[in-house]
């Protein structure tokens, strides 16, 4: 059935939540999944702030979870990625790799990917070495110096969490100031494991010819000075870019390339609806992401509801 009362673009807990929702309002919706299928939480350990897991529960069994509660009122899910959409003309066309769907309605649940530095030894090393996830990957470097990039909430929060586990967590920022919330800079500065420096630039993170990091090169950006430090594991915590690449010739977006939501879940084209971090730079959180999930199938069934006859299948 390449016909669709709804289409939701993106698997993490906005779109599993969508879909639960229009599945149970019968709208048997259709879940592209996306090349990371069940969102950051996949790469996520222990989640102990979803409501209801007083012990927490892992993130990918959450996301496993949610998928199948989905699938058991109807919700089908295809593990492929949308490579266009044309939002022109009523129904949408939805182009993935292998099929072209049309459909009444759309849910974007695209979510936001980490920001990285652009160092070709950054993407060499990643996995080796280099995170963009504290919380997935803090457990390989017990006993072990290591870095943390960036200046914002998310570096303050990984560089005290990586605390844990690291023996030295050296954190650098390219400013003289920090982003972050003043609660979470005390935390950092309070902290005896970390030792912060600021007006410093990444330059190269280094292998030693190992496939494996070995340490960084940074420069002060005011007295131009280059250092090297020795470190096994380089976090980068500087931000995430919201997935609009496919979607911004036609929806309205932020200064950042958020997408513009208004009156809940509404983008500027009606009939097309978006959920979770890519509409959100604010809370970013698994169960916040949910509730806009909840919110874009409720919008899409009512929307739906006043959609002109001989345009239902
Ligand atoms: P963010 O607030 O956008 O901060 C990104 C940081 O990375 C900034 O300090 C930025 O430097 C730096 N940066 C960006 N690009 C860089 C580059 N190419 N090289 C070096 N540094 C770079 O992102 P975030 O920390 O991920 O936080 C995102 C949102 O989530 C925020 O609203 C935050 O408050 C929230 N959050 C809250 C919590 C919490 O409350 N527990 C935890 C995590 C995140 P500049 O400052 O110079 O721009």
């Amino acid at each position: 059935m390449n016909s669709r009362n709804v289409i939701i673009i993106g698997s993490g807990p906005a779109g599993l939540t969508a879909a639960l929702y229009s599945a149970r309002a019968n709208l048997q919706p259709l879940v592209i999944e996306g090349l990371e299928a069940g969102g950051q939480l996949m790469l996520t350990t222990l989640v102990e702030n979803w409501p209801g897991h007083r012990d927490g529960i892992m993130g990918p069994e959450l996301m496993t979870e949610m998928r199948a509660q989905a699938e058991k009122f109807g919700a089908e899910i295809i593990q492929n990625h949308v490579t266009s959409v044309d939002f022109s003309e009523m129904p949408f066309t939805v182009t993935t790799t292998d099929a072209v769907y049309k459909t009444k309605s759309l849910i974007i649940a695209t979510g936001a990917t980490a920001r990285l530095l652009g160092l070709p030894s950054e993407r060499t090393l990643m996995g080796h070495g280099v995170s963009t996830c504290a919380t997935c990957d803090g457990y390989f470097f017990r006993g072990l110096e290591i870095a943390v990039v960036g200046g914002g909430d998310s570096a303050m929060e990984e560089a005290n969490f990586l605390t844990k586990f690291a023996s030295k967590v050296t954190l650098i920022h390219r400013r003289e100031s920090f982003r972050a919330s003043k609660i979470m800079q005390d935390k950092v500065r309070a902290n005896p494991k970390v030792e912060v420096r600021m007006n410093a630039i990444v330059e190269e993170i280094q292998d030693s010819g190992k496939g494996e990091v070995t340490g960084l090169v940074m420069r002060d950006v005011n007295t131009g000075a280059v250092s090297e430090i020795p470190v096994a594991g380089v976090f980068v915590a500087i931000g995430h870019t919201p997935n609009t690449k496919l979607f911004k010739h036609a929806l309205e977006l932020d200064a950042d390339g958020y997408i513009l939501t208004r009156d809940g879940s509404k983008t500027n084209i009606p009939g097309v609806f978006a959920c979770g971090d890519v509409q959100d730079h604010t809370y970013r959180q698994a169960i916040t992401a949910a509730g806009s999930g909840c919110m874009a199938a409720l919008d899409a069934e009512h929307y739906l509801d006043g959609v002109p006859e001989h345009l239902h299948t």
